[in-house]
C-alpha cells in the first residue's frame, strides 16, 4: 500500500510547494530525503503541518523537538 504513482507525485509537487528552509538549515540528512519530503506548501510558513508528506512532517517535528530540548538543557545548566 506504500506505492505512489510517480506521475501524480510530480504533478502534485512543483508549483504549489517549495523547500522547507527550517529543515534545510537544521537537518544534516536533508539532501538524503525524497524530494517530496523536503517540500512544504508554498502558501504556508515553514512549519511541520505545512509539509506535503507524513515523513516530512515527522522529520520536521523531530528537529523542532531537538531544538527545544537543547534550549532547555542550556537554560537548566
Ligand atoms: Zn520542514
Amino acid at each position: 500500500m506504500e506505492h505512489i504513482d510517480r506521475t501524480v507525485v510530480i504533478r502534485f509537487d512543483t508549483r504549489s510547494s517549495r523547500i522547507c528552509e527550517f529543515c534545510r538549515d537544521l537537518d544534516p540528512q536533508f539532501r538524503l530525503r525524497r524530494p517530496l519530503d523536503q517540500m512544504v506548501a508554498s502558501t504556508r510558513k515553514a512549519v511541520a503541518s505545512a509539509h506535503m508528506t507524513e515523513d516530512g512532517y515527522v522529520r520536521h517535528r523531530m528537529l523542532e523537538l531537538r531544538q527545544i530540548s537543547s534550549r532547555e538543557s542550556v537554560t537548566a545548566a
